[in-house]
């Protein structure tokens, strides 16, 4: 299924998002504490790079700490899973968040809260002020309803259910195209539309006329409000072309966009499905995964063709074209290395015209986002060394009811059995600023 100009690339999964005018803000902060910061170890004793997560409010410091022990606790996560299929696929009113109150209180004020933005409009404008109250440019906003293979056999036998799965795709889509602000990304979930939408996607055939309208109008309302798109790779079976191949995808893609002379947008992720994606797609080791996803990110922002990223022939220009990009990625190395390509570029003067930035999901990898933004909120910071622009920072927050939630929940802490031991890193993070808080109260008050 494609839509206008929407190109997909990623390491071993990825998405793509329609290019728009995005603005290069330069600040007055000097590139050099920066940079330190990001290429030395250990770093500077500066204390105001030492407590990156000083910004975040005591409760969700609480929060995080609670959720990330629990999910980086191979032995807690388990039944913390059993539970969550049991709320997502619920066989009783009891085990119903939408029918049991308490449940749905329960549910509301810890783990939703955690990775999920909110119910409503208030709720979720609430939240992106929080995030941007951070330092954070914006947020990446989706829609949490999705429709899975097989789950409404409705909508498969019958042409009016399948429509209205559609149009409840393009009503919740439109409302969250509304709730983001300016400058704020909406991700398109292609298999929100429903049953025929995932036969659709699987047979990589073109969208029917009413799904197409209705991106059509999506695109149309993002456009009059200054939102930008970002379509969701989700997974290889309904959006083809990345994981290992993601390289060669890519070349052909930037190439594809030299020559029809666009800027191509690009949104890198490693891929999260390791235990569902076909295992031959996949790098053979984590190793090979992280190389490539920093490679291919160095590349890009050089705009240099590598071992890594090769021209598709020999005859392509050595100089990549116009292209912007989102790292999207919870890893602390590969944002540390693409922060520190970009820092050394100011350092050197270069007017570097790829527009960067950086995504992580609500409620994961804080210390990353924050790590980011640390020394950047005070140009008092500067001690004169060229002016570099303050880092692009994302959250992705998902928002809908808590019913709606639960798949979104259910997949965030399966995928996480992949990655417990970047979580211990978040919650040692966590711990260690609980701690830091705990110390200055108590000297405080002696
Ligand atoms: C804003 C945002 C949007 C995203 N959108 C999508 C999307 O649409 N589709 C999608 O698939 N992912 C998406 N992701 C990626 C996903 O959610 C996780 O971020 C990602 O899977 C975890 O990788 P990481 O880079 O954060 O960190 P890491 O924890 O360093 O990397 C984990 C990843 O490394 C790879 N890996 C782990 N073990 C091995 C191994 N043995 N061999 C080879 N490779 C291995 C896997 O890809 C695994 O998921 C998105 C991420 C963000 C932040």
């Amino acid at each position: 299924m494609k839509t206008a100009r929407a190109v997909r690339v990623g390491t071993t999964g990825a998405n793509s998002r329609f290019v728009s005018g995005t603005s290069n803000t330069r600040s007055s902060v000097a590139a050099s504490n920066i940079l330190q910061q990001f290429t030395q170890s250990p770093p500077p004793p500066r204390k105001s790079l030492a407590a990156p997560l000083a910004k975040l409010p005591f409760s969700s410091v609480l929060r995080s700490l609670l959720v990330l022990s629990v999910s980086s606790s191979p032995i807690l996560l388990k039944p913390c899973i059993y539970t969550l299929s049991h709320l997502a696929h619920p066989r009783s009113a009891f085990w119903d968040v939408s029918k049991n109150p308490l449940l749905n209180f329960l549910v509301k004020h810890t783990i939703y809260k955690q990775f999920n933005a909110g119910e409503n409009k208030v709720e979720v404008q609430d939240s992106i002020r929080n995030i941007k109250q951070l330092g954070c440019r914006g947020v990446l906003l989706g829609y949490a309803r999705e429709v899975l293979v097989g789950e409404n056999q409705d909508a498969a036998r019958d042409e009016k259910a399948a429509m209205a799965e559609i149009q409840m795709w393009f009503d919740g889509t439109m409302r969250t195209v509304d709730m983001a602000q300016q400058g704020d990304f909406v991700a398109l979930k292609f298999t929100g539309m429903g049953t025929d939408a995932l036969r659709l996607l699987q047979k990589e055939a073109d969208p029917t006329e009413f799904m197409d309208s209705s991106i059509l109008k999506v695109c149309d309302l993002a456009i009059s409000r200054g939102v930008r798109l970002l379509v969701d790779a989700e997974e290889q079976a309904v959006q083809p072309g990345y994981l290992r191949s993601t390289p060669a995808t890519l070349a052909r893609h930037l190439e594809t966009a030299r020559q029809e002379g666009y800027t191509l947008g690009v949104k890198l992720v490693r891929g999260a499905y390791m235990k569902t994606e076909p295992r031959h797609l996949i790098w053979a080791k984590k190793e090979d995964t992280d190389r490539c996803y920093d490679e291919v990110v160095e590349a890009l922002l050089t705009r240099k063709y590598n071992s890594m990223l090769q021209a598709p022939t020999k005859d392509t220009p050595a100089e990549l074209p116009s292209l912007d990009v989102i790292i999207a990625t919870h890893n602390r190395d590969s944002v540390r290395k693409a922060h520190a390509i970009r820092m050394e570029q100011a350092v050197r003067g270069e007017d570097y015209d790829v527009d960067l930035s950086y995504a992580q999901l609500q409620g994961m990898a804080d210390e990353v986002s924050c790590e980011l933004l640390e020394g950047f909120e005070n140009a008092e910071n500067s001690v004169g060394a060229s002016p570099v622009a303050a880092p692009n920072v994302f959250k992705l927050l998902t928002w809908g009811s808590v019913q709606e939630c639960m798949g979104f929940l259910l997949r965030r802490a399966i995928e996480n059995t992949e990655a417990v031991g970047r979580t211990k890193d978040s919650q040692v993070a966590m711990f260690a600023e609980l701690k830091r808080r705990c110390r200055n109260a108590f000297a405080r008050s002696n």
